[in-house]
């Protein structure tokens, strides 16, 4: 089976390009997009931050445990309880929040459990400092900066999240060494200011930093968006909406190189509308462009629903490329696209009372790649020309008896 190389899915979103040059060019400080915005965000940056997070988290815990060295150099006589706790508790609590955060299908759920985990690492040495009594308490206490810096900095938590892991984390900080008799108030006060006002500073910065992040997303997304309705105009005719000519250029060359390794039977359906000059030449060009729009859409419509694709060829000429099917599935596609036309009852009153506009249609089939794609048209245009030579508005089969 040949990919769909015509696959039409690739709309555009006009409004979401609103949305997103909207916000880019928005003044208001709040981190949060609007409702459809953010959830796409969310959406499209679970994966990648489950990812970040994996690494940094599997990378965080290992750096974790080599504090070990700083717990025996500082905290010698309770280093039995603190290396225990690092490696049979704090440890395998990594271990289950990485391996549960693979699951997690919502991102909020992923930055708790990213917050989480930073905040309850947090816990564990400053508590050691209460029962320990080593005179060492002040610089062994000052590696929670270290744990401040990697959730504002190395995680990157979104903003909230941050709030959440910081001021835990300050909270720890600030009661543990209180009770730990670390030094006299005065130094437990300027410590406490200390840490305060990094956790401010860790603040503004996560803040920028998320940010800076959703800048870089909506212009990512507004390139992306741009790039597919570029992609969709450059494809599509703009009087008739159908694929133009430069896109079946494309999809022939596709097709006919996934054939290559794999045969499949191609079917070509041409059609022109018959004494269509002569429509122009009595009712007006922009009558004829109305009446070519009305006929593209329902062939652009029946050619779908039985199986094809339909590209403007010429001026009022339209090809319907079928990959992968049969002789009879074309012709009965081909016979849909002439009756959907004489269904339309357009008036074409100049080739005589009641006459109405019809197509003539040349349809050609083969397996490819033997048959080049130019030869098939080529048998096609001279089954739609024997299709005008028996009288118009009747389907002709190249080298095959007609049908119609
Ligand atoms: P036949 O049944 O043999 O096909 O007769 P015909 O008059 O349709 O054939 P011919 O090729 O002589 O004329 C095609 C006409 O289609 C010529 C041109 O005026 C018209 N045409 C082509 N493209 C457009 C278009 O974009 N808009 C309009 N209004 N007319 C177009
Ligand atoms: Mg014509
Ligand atoms: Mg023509």
């Amino acid at each position: 089976m040949l990919a769909p190389v015509f696959d039409r899915s690739i709309a555009d979103d006009p409004a979401l390009l609103d949305e997103v040059e909207g916000a880019l060019v928005s003044k208001a400080r709040g981190l949060r997009f609007a409702d459809r915005l953010e959830q796409r965000y969310q959406a499209d940056t679970l994966e990648p931050r489950r990812h970040f997070l994996t690494a940094v988290g599997i990378g965080g815990a290992l750096i974790y445990n080599l504090f070990m060295i700083s717990d025996w150099l500082l905290m010698r006589d309770m280093f039995v309880w603190v290396a225990l706790a690092r490696l049979l508790l704090i440890t395998p609590m990594f271990i289950v929040l990485i391996l549960w955060s693979q699951r997690l299908m919502a991102r909020w759920r992923l930055e708790a459990v990213a917050m989480t985990g930073a905040a309850i690492s947090s816990l564990l040495p400053l508590i050691v400092m209460i029962y320990s009594n080593s005179p060492y308490k002040v610089p062994y206490q000052l590696g929670m900066l270290l744990l401040m810096v990697y959730c504002a900095f190395i995680q990157q938590l979104p903003t909230r999240f941050a709030a959440g892991a910081l001021s835990s984390m300050l909270v720890i900080l600030l009661v543990t060494t209180y009770l730990s008799d670390m030094a006299d108030f005065v130094v437990w006060q300027s410590n406490a200011l200390f840490f305060v006002a990094t956790v401010l500073l860790l603040m503004q910065a996560s803040y920028f930093l998320e940010r800076g992040t959703r800048r870089s997303y909506l212009h990512a997304l507004r390139a992306r968006l741009l790039e597919v309705q570029l992609t969709a105009i450059a494809r599509t005719d703009p009087l008739t909406q159908l694929f133009n000519r430069r896109y079946l250029g494309e999809v022939l060359s596709s097709v006919w190189a996934q054939a290559v390794t794999q045969p499949a039977s191609v079917a070509l359906i041409l059609l022109d509308i018959d004494h269509f000059k002569a429509y122009n030449d009595n009712y007006g060009h922009p009558e004829g462009d109305t009446c070519l729009r009305i006929l593209s859409r329902v062939i652009h419509h029946t050619a779908v629903d039985g199986g094809g694709v339909a590209f403007r060829y010429g001026g009022e000429e339209v090809l319907v490329l079928m990959v992968d099917a049969d002789v009879a599935q074309a012709q009965a596609l081909a016979e849909s696209l002439r009756a959907a036309v004489v269904a339309l009852a357009i008036p074409h009153p100049v080739l005589g009372e009641g006459a109405c506009v019809t197509i003539s249609l040349g349809l050609a089939a083969a397996i490819i790649p033997h048959t080049s794609a130019d030869a098939l048209i080529a048998s096609a245009d001279s089954a739609l020309y024997a299709a005008k030579h028996a009288g118009r508005n009747c389907l002709r089969f190249a080298r095959l008896e007609a049908v119609g």
